[in-house]
């Protein structure tokens, strides 16, 4: 279900280093997942319509306020409004910038993944733990290479 608005909205907005190996991220944690995770840390996201608007106007404001100091942008979760999801992704390639998607599910549609330089898919599993834990059920790939870089999260 997409949000009447069109846009997504995010609960959480910050500079991470962790999330894409490499990469200084300008993340955004979208509100409004029903993959349902037993354990979700992120239990408070899951109600579509709640948090902040994110509309192209004000992410493109973002990119701007940053320009120079970030290399990629990184959207956890948002998959489920795809439209809403591709255009921001277009900003920021248009930004010069590299762009990861954190998906609870196994795979995304190619629309997606051909403007996505970094994919992290899986559910989270508590026995098997996240991307730091060597039995996750999780992976991340760089897709411009094809490579899976789990081991770049290992302690
Ligand atoms: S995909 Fe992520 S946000 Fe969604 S339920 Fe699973 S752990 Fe929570």
């Amino acid at each position: 279900m997409s949000d009447s608005t069109g846009y997504l909205r995010y609960s959480e907005e910050q500079v991470v280093w962790q999330e894409v190996p490499g990469e200084t991220a300008l993340a955004y944690t979208i509100t409004g997942c029903s993959v349902g995770c037993k354990g979700c840390h992120s239990v408070d996201t899951w109600p579509k319509g709640s948090g902040t608007l994110l509309t192209p106007d004000y992410f493109q404001q973002r990119l701007d306020d940053y320009q120079g100091l970030l290399t990629c942008v990184v959207f956890l979760g948002g998959e489920w409004q795809p439209q809403a999801l591709l255009e921001l992704l277009v900003l920021a390639q248009q930004a010069g910038l590299k762009t990861c998607l954190y998906t609870g599910l196994e795979d995304v549609s190619d629309d997606l993944r051909k403007h996505l330089n970094f994919l992290k898919t899986g559910p989270w599993i508590a026995e098997r733990g996240g991307l730091n834990s060597p039995t996750t059920n999780q992976r991340f790939v760089d897709l411009s290479r094809g490579e899976l870089l789990n081991v770049r999260f290992l302690g």
